[in-house]
């Protein structure tokens, strides 16, 4: 975004600052002054723990061009280019939807359970070989990230890929309504939030308001296995949608899938030629099919698809390849982990080919609600002790799942330190090992891996 304070303040519906200030342009937005740019808007915000407006000043040292300030606020700079709003959040979203109705891009917005990072790395990835593309960094996924976002697209920019994350209902529809998405991407139901939300089908209904922002001409493209998801497609009158999954009912599904630890290739419904998907595991082709999806409908050819596969860069700690010191193979999938998750990278490790054994370092998934002993249970009873014959709990609900395991095979442990679990797994390891880690964000199993690279 690029605009006059004036122009700023009609926008915010406020008062413009002194004449002097009132021409200076704009660029771009930030609420932080490690990372702001010159030029930009800075938006101060109250927390529990810091007040924004404390740092409005250092924010221009950095070369901010204005600031927000809220009304009432005590301690505003009078000689500095100030705009007061009454409240700074709603004014950043304000901006970002009036950017957004001007419409130099189109914007595809994702949002599910699981997968949203992954499939938008894949699809920025994708689209890069054929038009200008900005992405979300990071996972600047929220009510405050997704504005963020916007206002960082360039007006050059002819697509904006945009993650939208959620923990109850009506954010999803607030940030689909501010982006107004030509193409929302529904990746999956899981059970993550399922403590706010209290049901998978609630969680689904929370993530299907990615469609009530939708363009005129906008379409969803949705995981079609998912039956909550389908439900929710035959209810709404007038959608334009189209799905993609394993299920040959899909619009769009792999025929025949070769999966491998490279990632896999797939050839499509009735298409002769084999897509590569460079990604590692089964749930990674479901993200590639989201991203060829898209891809499509925005006119590329499969040749393009598979070229952009190809030039790819993941966000780190999903599914990364990880090389050891003394030849191991890590998976990092640290990141984050749900029983959807789990299960997913589970298969993968069951059924990729390693030159030594498999070995499973699994951590506490957080943010289960109250059912979650049962779902740590769940998954101690489903690891393939014959595939993978080594097992490593860390964390106090992991401790659950490694007394299931514990009742199906000798070589599980459990550990509330890492450099215990380091100890033991050191005691395992030879080369050739393939190491699957992953547990949820608290519990910094990648910690784990720095240990043996
Ligand atoms: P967050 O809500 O934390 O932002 P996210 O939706 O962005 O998560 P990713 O970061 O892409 O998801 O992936 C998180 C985890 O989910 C990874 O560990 C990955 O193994 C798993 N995962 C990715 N895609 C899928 C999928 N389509 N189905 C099931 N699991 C998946
Ligand atoms: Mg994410």
């Amino acid at each position: 975004m690029k605009k006059t304070l004036r122009e700023i303040a009609d926008i915010l519906e406020t008062d413009a600052p002194s004449e002097e200030f009132a021409g200076a342009v704009i660029e771009g937005a930030s609420i932080n002054t490690l990372t702001i740019q010159p030029g930009n808007l800075f938006v101060p915000f109250k927390g529990e723990k810091t007040d924004g407006h404390k740092y409005v000043r250092q924010a221009f040292e950095k070369g901010a061009g204005a600031s927000l300030w809220q009304k009432g606020v005590p301690d505003q700079p009078s000689d500095l280019p100030i705009i007061v709003v009454n409240d700074p959040e709603e004014a950043l979203q304000k901006l970002a939807a009036a950017y957004r109705l001007e419409n130099h891009f189109k914007v595809v917005a994702i949002t599910g359970s699981n997968g949203k990072t992954t499939t938008k790395d894949m699809i920025a990835g994708v689209l890069s070989t054929k038009y200008s593309v900005q992405k979300t960094e990071g996972n600047f996924n929220n009510n405050l990230g997704l504005p963020l976002t916007m206002l960082n697209i360039r007006e050059s920019t002819d697509v904006a890929v945009l993650e939208m994350g959620m923990s109850g209902f009506g954010e999803i529809e607030l940030l689909s309504n501010i982006a107004t998405p030509d193409i929302a991407v529904i990746t999956n139901i899981g059970e993550s939030h399922l403590q706010d939300l209290g049901s998978r089908e609630n969680i689904a209904k929370a993530k299907f308001e990615i469609i009530s922002g939708l363009n005129e001409n906008g379409i969803l493209f949705y995981y079609g296995d998912e039956p909550l998801l389908k439900n929710l497609v035959a209810q709404t009158e007038g959608l334009k949608c189209a799905s993609y999954g394993y299920e040959e009912t899909n619009g769009l599904y792999p025929r025949n899938t070769v999966i491998d630890d490279a990632g896999s290739r797939v050839q499509l419904g009735t298409e002769e030629t084999w897509v590569s998907i460079p990604v590692l595991g089964r749930h990674n082709v479901l993200n590639g099919l989201a991203t060829i999806r898209t891809a499509l409908h925005l006119g590329l050819t499969l040749e393009e698809i598979e070229e952009g596969f190809a030039k790819t860069e993941m966000t780190s700690m999903r599914m990364e390849r990880v090389e050891g010191a003394h030849g191991e193979v890590f998976i990092n999938d640290a990141y984050n982990a749900s029983p959807t998750s789990m299960l997913a990278a589970l298969q993968f490790l069951e059924e990729a080919k390693a030159q030594g054994k498999k070995i499973a370092v699994l951590g506490d998934m957080l943010e289960l609600g109250d059912n979650e002993e049962q779902f740590h249970r769940e998954i101690g009873q489903k690891i393939n002790f014959n595939e993978i014959p080594v097992l490593l709990a860390f964390g106090p609900r992991s401790r659950w799942l490694a007394e299931e395991a514990l009742e199906r095979s000798p070589l599980v442990y459990w550990f509330d330190q890492h450099d215990e679990l380091i100890t033991e797994l050191k005691k395992h390891l030879s080369e050739g090992d393939l190491v699957l880690v992953k547990g949820s964000r608290g519990m910094q199993l990648e910690k784990v891996i720095e240990a043996f690279k």
